[in-house]
């Protein structure tokens, strides 16, 4: 149904890791500096879909947070070659997700609705998407599921609970 989607953009956290149950309870501990630094097990179900289907979708990465953390986290769950590129919005410089669902649509020569934002923050993952123009799915998981619907633009054109619902749930 949704042919016209050509490329996908994955949050990290709480999309593809389980940072909720692994990495929140030792947030700010030297025992999270440790942690993303040994092999990270995938949430249940992403990897088959990073499988599936990074032969039909450009696969961008997106994550916010600590730079180097953030690469140290995706090097742990060695997914870095599904990804075209991975983009790394960074508050120490006061980057917000949303320059990058700006920029990474005009860098690859797509329009704004052939992309695909998946993740669970409807606050960045979703309102900052469609804001740009994008398509959004919102993955129902981790500590963030009780963010407030406060505007048209926090609606998610899909939804799904889990990774075993995503690819039919967002037509893909
Ligand atoms: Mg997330």
């Amino acid at each position: 149904m949704n042919g016209k989607i050509k490329a996908i953009i994955w949050d990290l956290d709480d999309t593809l890791l389980d940072t909720t149950q692994l990495l929140i309870p030792i947030a700010r501990t030297p025992a999270f500096e440790k942690r993303i630094r040994e092999p990270l097990p995938l949430l249940d179900g992403a990897l088959e879909n990073l499988k599936a289907l990074h032969g039909r979708y450009l696969f961008f990465l997106l994550t916010y947070g600590r730079t180097e953390a953030q690469q140290a986290k995706v090097a742990s769950l060695g997914i870095a070659p599904f990804f075209r590129a991975q983009y790394f919005a960074d508050p120490s410089k006061q980057e917000t997700k949303s320059m990058y669902f700006k920029r990474i649509p005009s860098e690859w020569g797509l329009a704004p609705h052939e992309v695909l934002s998946i993740g669970n923050r409807r606050s960045s993952d979703i309102n900052e998407a469609k804001s740009q123009g994008l398509q959004t799915c919102l993955f129902l998981y981790g500590e963030h599921q009780d963010e407030p619907i406060l505007s048209a633009f926090d609606q998610p054109d899909f939804e799904t609970p889990s990774h075993q619902e995503l690819v039919a749930r967002c037509r893909l």
